[in-house]
């Protein structure tokens, strides 16, 4: 019995303090509960009222890449689709969010286009992306002796051959994985602190040809070891006659990664590969005026900036 009684004070205590919580607050703290409810006629909020866009950067210029976050939905199954000017994404999620990522050809139309998702329950959200205007300069080039010098013909063979090229190009870019082949960050494909000896995007006028450097080069002496950005597989191992030796390397979901002029390939088509991997020595193959590592890096096809690419997708 004499345990009985402080017990049974203590049982009440308890009770008082769950039945009675506000109790002995300060009146004028407004619990967090109370701020939450000020307009109690209002409508409970659907959940898929949290579903929401958004763009990293907010606006891009041509030949320029976009990372797509879509906020409120658990997974990829719960998107029917996600469009970029009307053609299909592919959606994919990572450690930090469900997205995906547009690549934008370097000659499309400056302008306003609409990114629509449709949700699985038939839902639509539509947000505009801006897309700038790059200024794009211009350099006469030489066509180097290994391709036969400043010679009208050489001229016009660097011109069908380059389409020849693009064609082979086509090809090796449909034959990219239906599904997500790289984990975590891009790396930079060359070790060590990295010059960069050319960038995206400007305009070298070859005799009658224009061609517009659709990569970054790096300074690299001739036998430089060249490493995967990330896991894949090879698409490609071989040789073009403008791009040289090149390896081509797979993501999936529309994402390669493109090595050229490169003086020797360690890897051979269908091989997987993980980031890090050697799987070439850079070199001066092709139409190139003197060793360095060329990368070029595609979205759904879309050669676009490479370091705005790293800047997305690369180290933080
Ligand atoms: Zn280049």
């Amino acid at each position: 019995m004499k345990i009985l009684l402080p017990f049974t004070l203590l049982m009440l205590l308890l009770v008082a303090y769950f039945v009675f919580p506000e109790q002995g607050k300060n009146p004028d703290a407004e619990p967090e509960s109370f701020a939450r409810q000020e307009e109690p006629n209002a409508p409970s909020p659907q959940p898929e009222a949290a579903v929401s866009l958004s763009l990293l950067p907010a606006a891009v210029i041509q030949g320029e890449p976009a990372r797509i976050a879509i906020q409120g939905v658990g997974s990829p199954s719960d998107i029917e689709s996600l469009t970029f000017d009307g053609k299909q994404l592919p959606v994919f999620a990572d450690a930090h969010t469900v997205g995906a990522l547009v690549g934008i050809d370097f000659h499309k139309k400056p302008g306003s286009y609409p990114i629509v998702l449709t949700l699985k329950n038939g839902r639509t959200i539509e947000e505009k992306f801006d897309i700038g205007e790059r200024l794009v300069a211009t350099e006469k080039f030489d066509i180097p002796e290994q391709l036969g010098g400043n010679t009208s013909e050489a001229e016009h063979k660097l011109s069908s051959s380059l389409a020849e090229d693009t064609t082979l190009i086509q090809r090796v870019l449909a034959t990219t994985a239906s599904e997500k082949l790289w984990e975590g960050p891009f790396r930079l494909p060359l070790d060590g602190a990295l010059t960069i000896t050319d960038v995206y995007g400007y305009k070298r006028q070859t005799g009658s040809v224009s061609l517009s450097h659709q990569g970054t080069d790096f300074r690299a002496s001739e036998g430089t070891p060249v490493y995967a950005m990330n896991q894949g597989r090879v698409a490609f191992s071989g040789t073009f006659r403008n791009y040289g030796e090149t390896v081509i390397i797979d993501h999936g979901l529309g994402l390669m990664t493109f090595y050229m002029h490169l003086s020797k390939r360690e890897k051979e088509k269908g091989e997987s590969v993980e980031k890090g991997d050697l799987i070439a020595k850079s070199g001066n193959t092709g139409y190139s005026l003197g060793p360095h590592l060329h990368l070029s890096v595609r979205i759904n096809g879309f050669s676009i900036d490479p370091m705005k690419f790293l800047e997305l997708m690369g180290p933080k």
